[in-house]
């Protein structure tokens, strides 16, 4: 898809909050520092629209993209950050709950990985967490241009397997770098919006 236009709308911590209208939408989600924002940046064609690398300890929000006045994307706040308090934890698991289980815009959640290393626990809780409320999954295995080629397939399988991936969803390799996957990326995500 050609992106002629993307701006954040609205940063959401509430379902009040959250843009009207029936626009189809894609969250994202992944451990801090992934390469969630970077992701994000490439599908958009931006250098910096998504933040890249957040800290923890700001309000912890979801944040609103509209792209081509025809979809959302929704930045789910990273998780997996040793220093984030008990509290902070379960604001943040309350809010992305309270998300998935209210918002019948939300065609899929976009889970993002590192194709270097085998999904974190926290990687598998998150897509576990999902299959439970029935969300269609796309893995986004990111980070692909620090692997050779060769071993591609290898770190694909392993990825797949250390997260019992359902046959229904799909696994796409990708590099911000280079932006290898891209197109499929873009391809998967209109399958979902017809
Ligand atoms: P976030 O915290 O998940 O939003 O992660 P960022 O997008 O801020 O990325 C974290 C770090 O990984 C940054 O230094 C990025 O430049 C780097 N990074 C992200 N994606 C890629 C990628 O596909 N390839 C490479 N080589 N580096 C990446």
């Amino acid at each position: 898809m050609k992106v002629n236009s993307a701006e954040i709308v609205i940063s959401a911590v509430r379902p009040n909050q959250y843009p009207e209208g029936n626009l189809p939408e894609f969250a994202l989600a992944g451990r801090s520092n992934v390469g969630k924002s970077s992701f994000i940046n490439k599908m958009l064609n931006r250098k910096a629209l998504a933040r890249t690398s957040s800290k923890p300890g700001k309000t912890q929000t979801l944040n609103f993209y509209l792209i081509n006045e025809m979809l959302h994307f929704v930045d789910v706040p990273g998780y997996g950050y040793a220093k984030v308090s008990k509290s902070e934890r379960e604001a943040w698991g309350k809010m992305i709950e309270t998300y998935i289980t209210s918002r019948e815009q939300l065609r899929a959640m976009l889970l993002i990985v590192d194709l270097r290393h085998p999904p974190s626990k926290d990687d598998v809780m998150m897509y576990d967490f999902l299959k439970h409320y029935d969300i269609p999954v796309i893995i986004i295995a990111t980070k692909a241009d620090k692997i050779p080629k060769s071993k591609w397939q290898k770190h694909l399988k392993i990825t797949k397997e250390t997260l019992d991936l359902d046959p229904d969803d799909t696994i796409i390799l990708f590099s911000s770098e280079t932006g290898e996957g891209k197109d499929k990326a873009w391809s998967v995500l209109g399958s979902f919006m017809r």
